[in-house]
């Protein structure tokens, strides 16, 4: 049977060239980078270059970033030592569509006391800026907006939210998770404040992370302890776990400009095959302003699950917008944001795609996704009831 993971934006495959990039860390390389003999000092060489590649891939400078052990350590601590620094209880914006890293530790401030604004999204998934402009009241906001959305794809315009919020003094955090690698980044052009980026989305294992905190930028740490990281974020760093995203922030940039295009016509390809051969489908998202890997397709009167399982029955991956809690399917967050239909948001399920993926991937899926969603309407009660 074929393996087609298409799911790259839940994780990604460890690139080869990053697992040995990583390699002379858990041997020869195993010094502690604060340490001022040989054997820290010479893998300390391996962390600033890791730093410089990282800052590279963004457009920023080595001493503004971070690193985490993930993406939601990023989020936590940019949105948590942002209200910390500014001190008492400011004002936060958010959206309804963040990832639960963002929103969490969002609704867990305003339950200390902090005012919350979460915005609306239109059905497409955009923001109204004009709610954003009319929701910042003092410069004592912490603004955190994702760039680019982990379910849909759904890019939001983050050059003209940054300019809002600069001209409010405002402080800006973007979780920038899902877009690190995929396109082109630069905090010179877009002035956000801090940014968070993931390394297991772009090809390093799972357990490192980055936040870029611009120069002046007033962030208290969210782990207090020793000096490492500029005092930002105590903790002997992650050294091999580094070095790999190093690594993997130098092949992004590579490949970048051949991937969107290649990545994106396979999407693209994918998504007409789709909707071509299934009837009662829809794209959820903005069309225009998404992702090149990403496509949330939802189908009406099926259960995304059952969807999900036939098609791991053959070998590939994908996800679904439904969280199960408590036994209830419920429709995701970013599905009842968008004011999906009910019949559509069950049955939404995510493809998104990565480096590795080739057309025979897109071939095999398009086989399979049309007898899939017949099956299951056959066998659907809520298809025998619309067709009463
Ligand atoms: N933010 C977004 C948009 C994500 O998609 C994810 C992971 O799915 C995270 C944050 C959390 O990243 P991590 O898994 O590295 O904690």
């Amino acid at each position: 049977m074929k393996n087609v993971y298409l799911d790259n934006n839940a994780t990604t495959m460890v690139a080869p060239e990053v697992r040995d990039a990583m390699a002379p860390f858990f041997d020869e390389l195993w010094g502690n980078p604060s340490s001022i003999h040989t054997f820290g000092g010479q893998v300390k060489k391996h962390m600033d270059r890791a730093r410089e590649q990282v800052a590279a891939l963004i457009g920023a400078d080595p001493s503004e970033i971070v690193f985490t052990s993930c993406g939601s350590e990023s989020d936590n601590m940019a949105v948590r030592g942002a209200v910390e620094a500014l001190g008492g209880y400011p004002h936060i914006v958010t959206t309804r569509v963040e990832h639960p890293a963002v929103l969490t530790v969002c609704r867990y401030l305003a339950d200390l006391g902090c005012k919350l604004t979460e915005l609306k999204v239109d059905s497409e998934g955009r923001l109204d800026l004009d709610e954003l402009r009319n929701s910042i009241h003092s410069n004592a906001t912490v603004v955190s907006i994702m760039w680019a959305n982990n379910e849909t794809g759904v890019i939001f315009p983050m050059d003209e939210i940054a300019q809002i919020v600069k001209e409010a003094g405002a402080v800006l955090h973007t979780d920038a998770v899902q877009i690190v690698g995929k396109l082109p980044v630069n905090v010179k052009k877009t002035p956000v404040d801090m940014l968070s980026l993931s390394g297991h989305k772009l090809h390093t294992p799972k357990g490192v992370g980055a936040l870029y905190v611009r120069k002046g930028t007033k962030v208290n740490p969210l782990i207090l302890g020793g000096h490492q990281e500029g005092g930002k974020r105590a903790g002997t760093e992650n050294v091999p776990y580094i070095v790999g995203l190093g690594r993997a922030c130098e092949l992004a940039a590579e490949h970048m400009d051949e991937e969107i295009v290649r990545v994106q016509a396979m999407r693209d390809r994918l998504e007409e095959g789709i909707l071509a051969t299934c009837p009662d489908v829809r794209v959820n998202g903005d069309r225009e302003n998404r992702l090149p890997n990403t496509l949330n397709v939802g189908f009406e009167f099926i259960e995304g699950e059952a969807i999900l399982l036939m098609l791991d029955e053959v070998g590939i991956a994908a996800s679904s917008g439904s969280a199960c809690t408590s036994g209830s399917l419920e429709p995701s967050h970013v599905m009842r944001a968008m004011g999906i239909p009910f019949t559509a948001a069950h049955g939404s399920i995510r493809f998104s795609l990565s480096r590795y993926n080739t057309e025979e991937d897109v071939s095999y899926t398009l086989e399979h996704v049309p007898r899939v969603v017949k099956r299951l309407r056959e066998l659907s009660p809520f298809v025998q009831k619309a067709g009463d």
